[in-house]
């Protein structure tokens, strides 16, 4: 199956990504994989998982190793993605590496004082990171936040919420989007809150997938945050934001392809086994059909992902075609879930089937990280498709 050849027979992996691949595929398979389901049901994953995650060198790609990091390329985040997909929760990737939006800003344009701090203990896997961004009044229109943070004497004091926040519950340090300035895009800072600081609370919210995923809504009651808690500069927090998000969505991209995988993997699986009118469900040239244009869908995801991995490993920022490459995965995903459900029968719609859940979890794949509309505005914008 692709599944197992795509990378050897891909120009982009050297033997050291191959290597990774198998350690990787080791580790979902003996610490994830089996316990997802169960985990999943009870709405968490243990915390020894980061810990076990920062030991396989997970933690630490794509971050400097003068903090802690790997310096990983993007094609490591692509196969870490990929790997972590088989195990076919993506709550576990939500959650466990919710440092890699957490923590870049801090790494881009944060204090020394602020890299010691938060980097280290993160990429050992004791601290956990998060990234405060959406608010219940939007996520979409980031300019527009309301959270406000005002200078009094040494400190920020921060009013304000936050929603649907990825690793809400038990993060250590949340990087957190404020208004510090006027309306708009110049006057959005971000600051470092830590758990603990007095009038920060939070709340666990219920979701349609993800279950393991720890995601809470934030409340900041005139909390006091120091002015060495503020990353980068003062109303300069929305390029870093900006920022953030490229690395984000080719992440995103690589899972949902992943996951898409998964569901043809499945449906392979599943059609060679179920015996029908005689025959095997595969037996069917409807269902061969099927199965050749999930694949079709998939390695052409695939062949997107990767040529734009390369060229943002060349120093290129193709930001409209990352936000196109994230329509497509999630398009795919979308599609290989639905054609995977569907051939499965009744059994692709009981819990504790890959595709059940996969299905589940399409649309917080075509919303986060920017809606799919965003997503195509911002594509037109950049490359200049209007009047
Ligand atoms: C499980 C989960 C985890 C999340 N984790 C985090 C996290 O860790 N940190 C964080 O900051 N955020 C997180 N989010 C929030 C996520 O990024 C937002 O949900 C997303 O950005 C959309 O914002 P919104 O939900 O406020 O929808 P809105 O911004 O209100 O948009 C609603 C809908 O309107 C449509 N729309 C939006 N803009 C346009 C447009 N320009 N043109 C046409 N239609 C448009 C889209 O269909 C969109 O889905 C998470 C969300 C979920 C569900």
């Amino acid at each position: 199956m692709p599944a197992e050849t795509l990378p050897a027979k891909s120009p982009f992996y050297t033997p050291e990504h191959l290597a990774f691949r198998d350690a990787m595929r080791r580790f979902v398979a003996g610490e994830i994989s089996p316990h997802a389901d169960a985990w999943d049901e009870a709405e968490t994953f243990p915390v020894e998982l980061y810990r076990k995650a920062a030991e396989i060198g997970l933690l630490g790609l794509g971050f400097p190793e003068s903090h802690g990091g790997n310096d990983g390329d993007l094609f490591m985040t692509i196969i870490a993605a990929q790997e972590l997909a088989r195990c076919g929760a993506g709550g576990v990737l939500a959650s466990l590496l919710s440092h890699t939006i957490g923590c870049p800003p801090i790494v881009n344009v944060g204090s020394e004082a602020l890299k010691q701090r938060v980097l280290p203990p993160v990429l050992r896997g004791e601290k956990i990171s998060a990234l405060g961004i959406t608010e219940p009044s939007g996520g979409s229109d980031v300019a527009n936040l309301k959270t406000t943070a005002r200078r009094d004497g040494d400190h920020y004091v921060v009013k304000g919420s936050k929603m649907f926040i990825t690793s809400g519950m038990r993060a250590d340090f949340y990087t957190v989007a404020v208004r510090t300035g006027g309306q708009g895009p110049g006057g959005v800072s971000l600051l470092l809150i830590e758990k603990g600081t007095p009038g920060f609370t939070q709340t666990p919210l219920k979701k349609m997938g993800w279950w393991c995923s720890d995601t809470a809504a934030l409340y900041f009651d005139n909390c006091r945050v120091p002015m060495e808690n503020l990353i980068g500069k003062e109303n300069q927090g929305f390029k870093a934001i900006m920022k953030n998000f490229n690395r984000e969505r080719i992440f995103l991209a690589a899972g949902a392809n992943g996951f898409a995988r998964v569901c043809l993997d499945e449906a392979l699986a599943w059609a060679r086994e179920r015996e029908m009118f005689g025959g095997r469900l595969i037996d069917q040239q409807v269902t061969r059909h099927k199965l050749a244009d999930m694949a079709m869908r998939v390695e052409a995801t695939q062949a997107m992902l990767e040529l734009l991995a390369w060229r943002v490993e060349q120093g290129d920022t193709p930001v409209g075609e990352i936000c196109l490459l994230k329509n497509q995965a999630t398009q795919t995903m979308a599609y290989c879930a639905s054609e995977s459900v569907q051939m499965h029968g009744g059994a692709g719609f009981m819990r504790g089937v890959k595709v059940e859940r996969i299905y589940r979890e399409v649309k917080v794949n075509a919303i986060g990280g920017g809606a799919e509309e965003v997503m195509r505005d911002l594509a037109a914008r950049q490359f200049g498709f209007y009047a």
